[in-house]
């Protein structure tokens, strides 16, 4: 029997953003499980309040919609750090702790670096205290530009925080930052995009070096050019490099079940059968 991906948890992804036709092809290619952290909307919001009902989003409608098509859906909360910078926004901080309690959150996040300002130091330290008063991982994004002098900050800011780097993930890493977050401690995250940050093939050099441990890859998919499936294609690429199934195993589910395990809230209980997801679409049908 040729090597196969047996199955597929996307560790950062933006369903909000992605249709119901994405949500099939995902599961046709093997993901089961996701991870959907809180992020910029692309319209900036002009109160705490638009956040709280996207919270409330992630942790009810989104999940609900993902079911329907046999993906397991979990959700990180946090203060973005573009709009860490909008006073508009800050306030959310004070309401953030008590969505942290909900049963949905698996980390604190996506939160880090976006302009490296001071509004932005303040807004990160902030929630890695709240991290680690919640017993719940982080989701650290790098910045997508100054990347080198955006991790070397990030880390900085970590180390005085009392958050112990296995809980922490660094996302959105490459060539030039990957070696200073291996050496942290801190999980590895990678979001490959259809042509810029990793594709596939560089990914699958990063882990010919690094190995697979404590690595975790994601399509990041959002409103922006994106790819839900780039998941699946980084798993092709390891079989066609020879990894075998088991480190694909390891990198594309085990790696993101130990790293969110660490909140205890991971629901990962068997899918129902293909057969059966398509029918029970009534109520979504209903909202069109
Ligand atoms: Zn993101």
């Amino acid at each position: 029997m040729p090597s196969e991906i047996r199955r597929i948890f996307d560790p950062h992804i933006h369903m909000t953003s992605r249709t119901t036709d994405d949500y099939a092809a995902m599961y046709d290619v093997g993901v089961r499980a996701l991870v959907e952290p809180s992020f910029w909307l692309g319209q900036p919001r002009t109160s705490p309040a638009s956040f709280y009902d996207y919270f409330d989003a992630l942790l009810g409608w989104e999940p609900f919609r993902a079911a329907q098509y046999g993906i397991a859906h979990h959700c990180t909360l946090a203060l973005n750090p573009k709009e860490a910078n909008d006073p508009r926004c800050v306030p959310v901080l004070e309401e953030l702790p008590r969505y942290l309690l909900k049963d949905g959150v698996v980390a604190v996040g996506e939160i880090g670096y976006d302009a490296m300002t001071p509004a932005e130091d303040s807004a990160l330290a902030a929630q890695l205290e709240l991290a680690l008063a919640h017993g719940l991982p982080a989701l650290v994004h790098t910045p997508h530009r100054d990347k080198a002098a955006g991790l070397a900050r990030t880390l900085d800011v970590l180390r005085e925080s009392k958050l112990p780097p296995e809980r922490v993930v660094l996302d959105h890493l490459n060539e030039t930052t990957v070696g200073p977050a291996a050496d942290s401690g801190c999980w590895l995250g990678f979001s490959i995009y259809p042509d810029t940050k990793m594709d596939p093939d560089r990914m699958v050099r990063i882990l010919r070096v690094h190995g697979t441990e404590r690595v975790l890859v994601n399509s990041a998919a959002d409103w922006g050019r994106s790819d839900p499936l780039k998941t699946a294609h980084v798993g092709e690429a390891m079989l066609a490099a020879g990894f075998d199934e088991d480190a694909v195993d390891q990198v594309l589910w085990r790696n993101p079940v130990a790293f969110y395990g660490q909140s205890g809230r991971l629901r990962l209980e068997a899918a129902p059968p293909a057969e059966q997801l398509y029918q029970g679409n009534s109520v979504l049908r209903g909202g069109e």
